[in-house]
């Protein structure tokens, strides 16, 4: 099979990584790609999120199956037009991708199927929001509808908070995002996220995770885009995965089919969990980055089969084969970030490291320059590795980390404190 990539980060060179080890998987190209990535696979320019030029690429190359990674190309209907042009894609349509660009719509659908999530209001102008903030008093959250990176949700600890972040929303701090604004009461539990693929109609799931996302150690200071993750999230159990399945992801699907838009992709399901029942806090249309480095790493070649049998909408004859192992990613990041940092600063030791199915460097913001690797993005690498026990793949993921030479970069040195 020829198979194209869409993205650029450490969750596509996961992904190019495990599409490898495929022996199914006869030509890889990836868009755009990144200097680890081109070290096992073809890496072309292309605007991803334009929908004719990725279709007219594919069919220049013979591509039999296009994976998406971001969430971007997805929301701009990059998979619809491939379905049109008759090239087989692993993604949802536009309209299915709106689990994750609108948060108001995840809600309406949560209600029609009656999926336990956080009670809450959806509001178009700051007064109505902020009478409802009143009677429903504090902590609360307030949530620009639309893609804002992660930075669209404000946890409110009193009502006055609550009522600045409505003026910032409605005020264009998060653009057209903020033009409509979701308010959710407050969950309390643990986080933690689970990934499953549907076909339009069956689901199977492929993996638990969890993620730390604030800066400083102890998960503490600014959010980030993820600091390091492991695999499986301890929180979910068997028993507390099943009831997520079928309390909220099947009922969902159901839902989105019913309407005429059934999903086909991976769904990253976002959970609170609180005395073993689980809760949904958000829906992505894609792999969580960097939760996807440790699902591939202990999924490995299979994950070519599982994608492509999702694409083809032959789930239900699919099957994972499971380890009994641990992942763990730890990223390192440049100097700064999430703030302000420095870019093109060399990394050094990188040709030497000891990678084998257990321990594997995925880079995230590298780019290749006269022979040198730099960083080109605030998160850089992603050390990542998997065991017997998380504790076997921490270790594995440190020493990694350890064998670089990168004095402008960081990270943070206790990934899996919870889970150990
Ligand atoms: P990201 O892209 O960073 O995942 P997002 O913009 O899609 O974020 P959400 O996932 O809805 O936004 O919220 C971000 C984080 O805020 C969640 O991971 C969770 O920690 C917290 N959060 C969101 N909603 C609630 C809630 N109702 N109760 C408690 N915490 C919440």
């Amino acid at each position: 099979m020829n198979i194209l990539i869409l993205g650029g980060g450490g969750r596509e060179h996961a992904l190019a990584w495990a599409v490898m080890q495929n022996p199914k998987c006869d030509k890889l190209i990836v868009a755009p790609g990144n200097a680890g990535i081109a070290q096992i696979a073809e890496c072309a320019s292309l605007d991803v999120e334009d929908g004719g030029a990725v279709a007219e690429f594919a069919g220049e190359n013979a591509i039999d199956l296009v994976i998406v990674g971001p969430e971007a190309p997805l929301a701009a209907g990059v998979a619809d037009r491939l379905r049109e042009a008759g090239v087989l894609v692993f993604g949802p349509s536009k309209e299915a991708a709106r689990l994750e660009a609108s948060k108001s719509f995840t809600k309406e659908i949560c209600d029609a199927a009656k999926a336990p999530t956080a009670g809450y209001g959806h509001f178009t102008d700051a007064e109505s929001a902020k009478a409802h903030v009143r009677a429903q008093g504090a902590p609360i959250v307030v949530k620009a509808d639309g893609l804002a990176a992660g930075k669209g949700v404000i946890i409110a600890e009193t009502v006055a908070q609550a009522e600045d972040a409505i003026d910032d929303m409605f005020g264009g701090a998060f653009g057209g995002a903020g033009a409509e604004v979701v308010i959710e009461e407050f969950m309390t539990g643990e986080e933690a996220s689970y990934f499953v693929l549907v076909d339009g109609e069956d689901v199977l799931p492929i993996g638990t995770a969890q993620d730390h996302k604030r800066v400083g150690e102890g998960d503490t200071g600014p959010n980030t885009g993820g600091m390091g993750a492991y695999s499986p999230a301890p929180v979910l159990s068997d028993e507390v995965a099943q009831r997520a399945l079928d309390e909220i992801v099947k009922p969902t699907m159901a839902e989105m089919a019913r309407r005429g838009t059934p999903y086909q992709g991976v769904l990253y399901v976002g959970l609170m969990i609180e005395n073993g029942a689980p809760r949904l806090v958000e829906y992505n249309v894609r792999f969580g980055d960097p939760e996807c480095q440790v699902l591939m790493m202990r999924l490995g070649g299979q994950v070519l089969d599982l994608l492509h049998a999702c694409a083809e909408g032959r789930l239900s004859e699919a099957r994972v084969t499971w380890a009994d192992d641990h992942a763990m990613t730890v990223v390192m990041a440049a100097e700064g970030y999430p703030g302000a940092y420095e870019k093109g600063t060399v990394i050094s030791g990188l040709e030497s490291l000891p990678e084998d199915s257990f321990t594997q460097m995925f880079h995230a913001g590298t780019a290749e320059k006269d022979g040198k690797i730099v960083a080109t993005g605030g998160r850089v690498l992603n050390a990542t590795a998997r065991g017997a026990t998380l504790a076997e793949a921490q270790a594995r993921a440190y020493a990694l980390v350890d064998a670089v030479d990168w004095p402008q970069g960081f990270c943070r040195r206790d990934i899996g404190w919870r889970a150990l």
